[in-house]
């Protein structure tokens, strides 16, 4: 049994506070692989998390952190040997089971993956959640066949976590990227990124009309709302459309023209699920040939006392890219 710091949300008369408590190995949930917890990072959900919402973690107290890398301290599978470096993002971690605000987790060897050689554990985690969605976003247009020379690509909420690495990345494929912020101050670093135009929230167009202007040839999209729903309505003809998130609403306020009009795909995107190889294939193209040269500039590192005010400015819409917390 080890003593361990962990960043817990507790539930008091449907209030929500945080503190770091000290914790032991022996109170961790039943699981395969006790992973001793080198990095974690901060994710949308582990802020929705952290304040109390239910559609993310149902029981309170409660350990945030959708994600993790570290090394195995045992397995009772035999899959990994102690000490491996794993990772861990998704599924079940952080949401109804302790998360990786904690110095352990322990969890299920088939939600573990070996940590792709190529990536250093605090690369892995500017990555983490954020990065294998916007991996899976970015191959679904290589899928459905967009082209890197024949028109824009729209990337929304391009200062959040998927949508900065998403930048990067498709910029990096030598796609034209045109980003999406409402923070007029972020211009530079976006184009430091890679965005080779960026835009405001307003110039996506009315979305109330039926249709817009034809102009992407693909979107990656984490806003969701009268955002996505712009988006859609202003793809070029036979465009595909890739949808992760709800930063702006979970709502769409659509008609049917751009699909039965322009042969619009919309494709749904979900990192939590993804089943194990696919997940891997991502991870090795995120190590390798979509690994953005500028990935340091794209995150800060915080402590497990930091997270309550991080999350508050997340929540706030002040964070620009990645925050990695550090656990060693
Ligand atoms: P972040 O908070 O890092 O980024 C979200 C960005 O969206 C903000 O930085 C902001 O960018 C923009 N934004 C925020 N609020 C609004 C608003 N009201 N209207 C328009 N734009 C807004 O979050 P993540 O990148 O971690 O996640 C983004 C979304 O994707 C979340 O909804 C998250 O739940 C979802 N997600 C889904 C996954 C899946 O598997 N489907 C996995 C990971 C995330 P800016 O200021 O530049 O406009």
């Amino acid at each position: 049994m080890s003593n361990f710091q962990a960043f817990r949300v507790f539930e008091e008369d449907n209030q929500f506070s945080s503190r770091v408590v000290e914790r032991t190995t022996e109170e961790l949930p039943d699981g395969d692989v006790l992973i001793r917890v080198h990095y974690s990072s901060l994710n949308y959900k582990d802020a929705l998390s952290t304040t109390g919402n239910k559609g993310v973690t149902k029981q309170y107290p409660h350990t945030p952190g959708i994600d993790v890398v570290g090394e195995v301290v045992d397995d009772r599978t035999g899959t990994f040997a102690p000490q491996n470096p794993v990772l861990v993002t998704g599924f079940d971690l952080g949401m109804n089971t302790d998360g990786g605000f904690g110095e352990y987790v322990r969890v299920p060897a088939n939600w573990v993956m070996p940590l792709p050689a190529e990536l250093t554990p605090p690369e892995s985690m500017i990555f983490g959640t954020a990065g294998l969605t916007a991996g899976l976003m970015v191959q679904a247009l290589l899928e459905h066949g967009v082209p890197t020379n024949e028109g824009e690509i729209l990337v929304t909420g391009a200062t959040g976590g998927v949508g900065s690495l998403a930048v990067a990345i498709l910029a990096k494929l030598g796609y034209q990227v045109v980003a999406v912020s409402g923070k007029s101050d972020a211009v530079d670093w976006l184009k430091a990124l890679g965005a080779q135009e960026v835009i405001g929230r307003d110039a996506l167009g009315d979305p109330n009309r039926p249709l817009l202007k034809e102009r992407w040839r693909g979107v990656v999209d984490v806003v969701g709302g009268t955002t996505l729903a712009a988006a859609i309505k202003s793809t070029r003809y036979g465009g595909t459309v890739t949808c992760s998130g709800l930063a702006g609403s979970a709502d769409l306020p659509l008609n049917v023209f751009p699909f039965i009009l322009r042969g619009v795909q919309l494709i749904g995107i979900d990192s939590v699920q993804c089943p194990m190889p696919k997940r891997q294939q991502i991870w090795q193209k995120l190590s390798r040939e979509w690994k953005p040269a500028n990935l340091d500039a794209l995150s800060s590192t915080i402590t497990l006392s930091d997270i309550a005010a991080r999350v508050e400015a997340m929540l706030a819409g002040s964070v620009r890219g990645r925050t990695v917390v550090s656990l060693i």
